[in-house]
């Protein structure tokens, strides 16, 4: 079996600004969270769990006819948030002024998948890029720090980028963390570029 999700990649230059913005917010809440590495951060739009290899050529199918159907299209990021909340922070994140192109693909990758017999997230989608989990073990003044820290920060605009492609990748989870490699890539609007 393998770990398995369906993402969209992140170009090098938003993660940079990324890390440029968030450098000192980095640097001011030390061991309190466990922050992702560059390589690591990519916009969720589908978590398969545990599938079997057998399982990567279908979905690899689907995949494709699905994006095909789909124009490329722009996506801006900015903005820094929390989940649960800002108050009670686990994850943190970089927010995504989210254009309904992508509502709807999200919404076709989640209904195609669950008609090969994956599980269908009740949660409406929230489209983020995770940059950062709270440990768990962290101090209440830490907590404290946190949450001060993460309120008086402002993140300016960190720029858009063209989606062309979703990606199906593999999660290996090895002693430096996550590993994803990505198993299929599928082109968004092959379809048009045909005819
Ligand atoms: P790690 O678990 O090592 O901290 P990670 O969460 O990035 O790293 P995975 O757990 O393999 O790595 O998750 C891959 C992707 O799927 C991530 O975007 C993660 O947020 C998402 N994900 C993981 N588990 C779930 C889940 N139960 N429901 C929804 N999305 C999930
Ligand atoms: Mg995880």
């Amino acid at each position: 079996m393998l770990r398995a999700f369906i993402a969209i990649e992140i170009p090098l230059e938003i993660k940079k600004a990324i890390a440029a913005q968030t450098a000192s917010l980095q640097k001011e809440t030390g061991h309190a969270v466990r922050w992702v590495t560059l390589d690591n951060i990519h916009l969720t739009l589908k978590f398969l769990g545990e599938i079997s290899p057998s399982s990567v050529e279908l979905l690899s199918q689907s995949l494709q006819l699905e994006c095909s159907q789909y124009a490329p299209f722009e996506i801006a990021v900015s903005s820094l948030g929390c989940f649960p909340s800002p108050r009670r922070p686990r994850v943190i994140w970089i927010g995504l002024h989210a254009p309904a192109e992508l509502t709807q693909l999200q919404h076709k990758i989640e209904t195609t998948v669950a008609r090969l017999g994956y599980d269908m997230q009740d949660k409406p989608f929230s489209p983020h890029l995770t940059i950062g989990r709270v440990r768990e073990q962290i101090s209440a003044d830490e907590s404290l720090h946190l949450r001060a820290a993460l309120e008086s920060k402002i993140i300016d605009d960190l720029g858009s980028f063209s989606v062309r492609a979703i990606h199906l990748f593999k999660s290996d989870l090895q002693s430096s963390g996550s590993v994803y490699t990505s198993l299929y890539s599928g082109d968004l609007g092959s379809y048009y570029a045909e005819i």
